[in-house]
C-alpha cells in the first residue's frame, strides 16, 4: 500500500489536483511530458470572462506546485507502464535526457543566446523559431534549459576530420557547468495508491478542411496561433499584425466558429469554449487598437457560464464586435492577400461575402494523440471521441478503481471547470490513499 498519488499531465487541472493533495499532506508525483508544467493555459494571452492575464494567474500556482514539500515534479517525462490496483500501483516513468544538469542550471539563458542552431518554436505554435539550446518558455517551471537533440549541431553533425565536436558553444559559455552531453534517459519506478489523469487537449489541425484556406492563405490563422500573436511574450512581442509580407496591422478581423466541431465529417461534439474565447479574442483586438472591428460568424452562441452572457453583451456594446448568425461555406483571397469570406446569412437566408484583413479559426479541441496509448497503459476506457470515459454520478472516476480523470482529457471544458474537477479528483484520490 502507498499513500502517494501520481498525477499525469501538468496543465491547470494537473497542477490544481497536485496542490490540493499536497496541501492535504499526501505526496504527489506529477509527470509532465513537456519540459515545463503549465499546459495550454500558459499559451493563452488572457482568460475570459475577466480578461485576467493568463500566465500572471497561472505562474504563482506553477511555482507553488513545484516548491511544495509534498510534490516531486518530473518534467520531460512519460509514464511507460502501470501494474497493480487501487492502493498499490507500480509505475514506470521514463525521464528523458535534457543534456543539462537541472541541479546546476540557473536558467540564465546564456546557452540559448549563444546557440547557433535554430528550431521551430512549438510553444509559439510554430510561429517563429527558437534555439536548439532553449528554455521552453519565459516563465517555464522548472526554469531549466534543455538541448533539442534533433537540431543541436553537435548531436546531429558528428565529429570533424580531426575528431573534434563541431559545436560546443553552449558548454563553453555555461558558467554553471550545467551542460552535460553524456546525460542519458532514466527509468524511475514509483509506488502510488491512486492515479489522476489530466492530459488535456490538442487543437484540431484544420488543414484538411480545405474550404477555410488554412496554410494556403497567410492571413488565415487558428485561435491558438492568434493567442500567441497578441501575447506580449509571443513571437511579435504582442504586436497584432498580419502574417503576409505586407506586415500590416489588421483593422477588420473575422472569427469563424465551429471549425471541425459540431461537424459530422470531423468531430461531432461542441468544443464548449470557442464562443467565449472568440469573444475574448475580439475584445482584446479592440483593446490593442480601438479602430479594429471584429465579426464573429456563429451557428449559435453558447454563453452559459457565470458572467458569460454579460461578456458577449459588452463585446457588442463596447468593443466593436458584430455577431453574424451564419454558415461559412468558403474562404477565398483577393489580390491584396485579404481573406474573402463567403457565407450564408442564416437570418436573411442570403448568400453574402465579406472581405477582411485577418481570419481566426476557432478550431475544435481534441484529446491528445497519445490518449489511446495512455488508456492502454492504465487499462481505462475511452469514449467514442477518445476522451477518458466517466459517468454522470461519478464525474471524475474512470472505469478502473483508483484511477481518476479531470480537465479537458475527459471532455470539453474551460479553466474554471477544469479546476473544479481537479479538486474533485484530488478528493477522490485522497479517499483511497488515506
Ligand atoms: C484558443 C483557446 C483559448 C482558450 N481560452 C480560454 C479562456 O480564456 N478561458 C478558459 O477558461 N478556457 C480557455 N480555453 C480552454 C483551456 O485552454 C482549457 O480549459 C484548459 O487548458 C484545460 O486544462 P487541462 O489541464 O485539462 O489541459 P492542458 O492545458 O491541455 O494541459 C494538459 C497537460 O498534460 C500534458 N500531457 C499531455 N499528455 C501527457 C502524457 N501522456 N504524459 C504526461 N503529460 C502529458 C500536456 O503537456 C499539458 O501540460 C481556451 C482554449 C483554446 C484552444
Amino acid at each position: 500500500m502507498s499513500d502517494a498519488v501520481l498525477v499525469i499531465g501538468g496543465g491547470i487541472a494537473g497542477i490544481q489536483a497536485s496542490l490540493d493533495l499536497a496541501d492535504m499532506g499526501k505526496h504527489v508525483y506529477l509527470v509532465e511530458k513537456s519540459p515545463s508544467i503549465g499546459g495550454r493555459m500558459a499559451q493563452l494571452d488572457k482568460t475570459f470572462p475577466t480578461n485576467d492575464c493568463s500566465i500572471c494567474i497561472l505562474a504563482p500556482k506553477m511555482a507553488d506546485c513545484y516548491d511544495h514539500s509534498n510534490t516531486t515534479i518530473l518534467t520531460y517525462s512519460e509514464v511507460k507502464e502501470i501494474t497493480g490496483s487501487a492502493g498499490d500501483f507500480t509505475v514506470t516513468v521514463l525521464k528523458k535526457a535534457r543534456y543539462v544538469d537541472a541541479k546546476k542550471c540557473t536558467g540564465c539563458g546564456e546557452c540559448t543566446e549563444k546557440c547557433p542552431a535554430k528550431a521551430p518554436d512549438l510553444f509559439n505554435m510554430g510561429l517563429g523559431t527558437r534555439k536548439a539550446a532553449y528554455l521552453y518558455f519565459l516563465q517555464a517551471v522548472p526554469r531549466v534549459a534543455l538541448i533539442d537533440q534533433e537540431y543541436c549541431i553537435r548531436m546531429t553533425k558528428g565529429l570533424t576530420k580531426d575528431g573534434k565536436p563541431r559545436c560546443g558553444v553552449c558548454k563553453d559559455v555555461c558558467q554553471a557547468g550545467a551542460i552535460d552531453f553524456d546525460q542519458q534517459d532514466e527509468e524511475i519506478t514509483l509506488n502510488v495508491g491512486a492515479i489522476i489523469i489530466a492530459t488535456g487537449f490538442d487543437p484540431y489541425d484544420p488543414t484538411s478542411l480545405t474550404e477555410y484556406g488554412y496554410r494556403r492563405y497567410k492571413n488565415v490563422v487558428t485561435a491558438m496561433e492568434y493567442e500567441r500573436l497578441i501575447c506580449a511574450s509571443g513571437p511579435t512581442g504582442g504586436h497584432l499584425k498580419r502574417l503576409s509580407a505586407d506586415d500590416r496591422d489588421p483593422k477588420t478581423i473575422a472569427f469563424i466558429q465551429c471549425v471541425g466541431s459540431r461537424d459530422l465529417h470531423h468531430n461531432k461534439y461542441c468544443a464548449s469554449v470557442c464562443c467565449m474565447h472568440s469573444t475574448k479574442e475580439a475584445i482584446l483586438a479592440n483593446e490593442h487598437d480601438p479602430e479594429i472591428h471584429s465579426y464573429i460568424f456563429y451557428i449559435d452562441i453558447r454563453a452559459s457560464g457565470k458572467g458569460f452572457q454579460d461578456y458577449v453583451a459588452r463585446a457588442k456594446k463596447e468593443y466593436n464586435v458584430t455577431y453574424i448568425r451564419s454558415r461559412v461555406a468558403e474562404i477565398a483571397q483577393d489580390a491584396g492577400e485579404n481573406p474573402v469570406i463567403w457565407y450564408e446569412d442564416t437570418n436573411s437566408r442570403q448568400v453574402k461575402s465579406m472581405t477582411v484583413d485577418l481570419v481566426v479559426l476557432a478550431t475544435c479541441m481534441v484529446p491528445r494523440t497519445d490518449a489511446v496509448g495512455l488508456a492502454a497503459i492504465t487499462h481505462t476506457a475511452l469514449d467514442e471521441y477518445k476522451f477518458f470515459q466517466t459517468s454522470p454520478l461519478a464525474p471524475v472516476d474512470t472505469t478502473i478503481p483508483g484511477i481518476f480523470a479531470c480537465g479537458y482529457c475527459q471532455g470539453p471544458m474551460d479553466i474554471p471547470e477544469s479546476v473544479a474537477q481537479a479538486s474533485a479528483a484530488a478528493a477522490r484520490a485522497a479517499e483511497i490513499v488515506s
